[in-house]
């Protein structure tokens, strides 16, 4: 075994699978676009106060899953970012940009981190597109955010996925129905699970996303959080849920979903994969009005937004055989090298195919022509191009097609003008 291994919980992205990601980051780039969100890129640590108050102390994440570190002895502690919506949030109220335009629509692509224990679909190194919907939270802005992200889905092929939803009220509904719980919960404290317990006191609405085996019945039997909503969130939940039946998004009412953060209010989402096993969560979001007071800011930020993880996205697809016309882009022309002496020679013609933009391969190893031959068929290459004594002494080189094995000769004029007509080799199509 090699000395050095990746650290656990992280994983290498070779070429291939890089250029999957490409694609689906291009259908994401795309669509975000299409709908008007910009992109953001905001740094990979933060100081972990932000995390604490903007995800909420309760939480696991918080709890238990950060990677935080000194930078030095008398330096402010630092998190790697676990989720990017109180970043993306800092970012905007820190340069203050909703002082220039009311309401921003960005998004992102990024890495993530969280000490979780590695499984398939969990990492501790992952990462997230998402879209974050500030200075507005409507019913049209809720339902926005959610077409863009099923739109994704939709675009890449994916069938199958399930969209859930529910209302979380806003903050008195939910501080009435957290005593419903508690009511409902501490008569059955003896039969709580060590986790379960602590959330008793701390954040009864997380026992509801407990996946222990032996409570789902006690679960299935507590208050439903949609009854204690006034008729603000209800008429708001409701015409969220038109929106998408306009736009003829498929989606189930889940009374039971509380999404893992803090700052949620009214409208959450997410949406699972039955291709995923235990880890079926592929992505959610919702409405997070609370979070900019939460992270000092002295107005109200209505805001709404969703993250979908990008890994267990790939996975679904390629269980789905989303992936299979994607492969990474073959050579036009493999330039073979008949005899070293011609080897600068040959290098200067790849230069010059290069330069016309035809995508052209050469042997830096001076290996044999045998091996050179072989390089060219494991790259697919369309075309060899051979240069040996006599085509130097002619200036005329043949050309192979390698596919039907036809040979031509031509002046590497002639070359650069042929390959040229070729229409460029569709990538990445599905
Ligand atoms: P969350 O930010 O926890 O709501 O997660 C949003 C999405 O990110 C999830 O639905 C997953 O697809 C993905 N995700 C969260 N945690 C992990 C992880 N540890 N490893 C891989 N993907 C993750």
């Amino acid at each position: 075994m090699p000395q050095y291994q990746a650290v656990k919980g992280t994983r290498d992205i070779f070429p291939e699978e890089a250029a999957r990601w490409k694609y689906v980051e291009g259908v994401v780039d795309a669509l975000a676009s299409l709908y008007g969100f910009s992109e953001i890129r905001i740094p990979v640590f933060e100081y972990t106060e932000l995390f604490q108050r903007g995800i909420g102390s309760t939480t696991d994440i918080v709890g238990k899953e950060m990677f935080t570190f000194l930078p030095d002895p008398n330096g402010r502690s630092l998190t790697l970012r676990p989720e990017m919506t109180a970043g993306v949030m800092r970012a905007v109220l820190q340069n203050n940009l909703l002082a220039s335009a009311p309401v921003h629509k960005l998004y992102y692509i990024g890495e993530l981190f969280r000490k979780e224990r590695p499984q398939a679909g969990r990492q501790r190194q992952f990462s997230q597109f998402g879209a974050e919907l500030l200075g507005v939270s409507s019913a049209a802005a809720v339902a926005e955010v959610i077409t863009l992200m099923m739109e994704v889905f939709r675009s890449l092929g994916l069938h199958g996925l399930k969209l859930r939803l529910n209302s979380l009220g806003d903050t008195d509904d939910r501080l009435r129905y957290r005593v419903a719980l508690q009511d409902y919960f501490s008569p059955f404290a003896d039969i709580l699970d060590e986790a379960s317990k602590e959330r008793l006191e701390k954040n009864p609405l997380r026992i509801l996303d407990s996946k222990n085996p032996a409570l789902q019945e006690l679960i299935a039997g507590a208050p439903k959080l949609y009854d204690y909503l006034n008729e603000v969130s209800v008429h708001d939940f409701e015409k969220v849920l038109s929106y998408l039946r306009q736009r003829n998004i498929a989606f189930d009412i889940d009374y039971r979903l509380v999404r893992g953060l803090d700052y949620y209010c009214n409208t959450a989402f997410e949406v699972t994969s039955s291709e995923l096993g235990a880890q079926d969560a592929i992505g959610g979001g919702g409405r997070y009005d609370g979070l900019a007071r939460e992270l000092g800011s002295s107005a109200d930020v209505p805001a709404v937004g969703f993250a979908v993880g990008m890994e267990r996205l790939l996975m679904t697809m390629e269980k789905q055989g989303l992936f299979e016309a994607i492969a990474p882009q073959s050579p036009l022309v493999y330039v073979v090298v008949q005899q070293q002496e011609l080897a600068d020679h040959a290098l200067q013609m790849v230069y010059r195919l290069r330069n016309a933009a035809i995508k052209t391969e050469i042997d830096l190893a001076a290996r044999s022509m045998k091996a050179q031959m072989r390089e060219a068929n494991r790259t697919k290459a369309s075309y060899a191009l051979f240069v040996g004594a006599t085509e130097f002494a002619t200036g005329l080189y043949s050309l192979k097609n390698l596919a039907t094995s036809e040979q031509t000769m031509l002046s590497l004029e002639a070359v650069l003008e042929l390959l040229r007509e070729l229409p460029a080799r569709e990538p990445l199509k599905l």
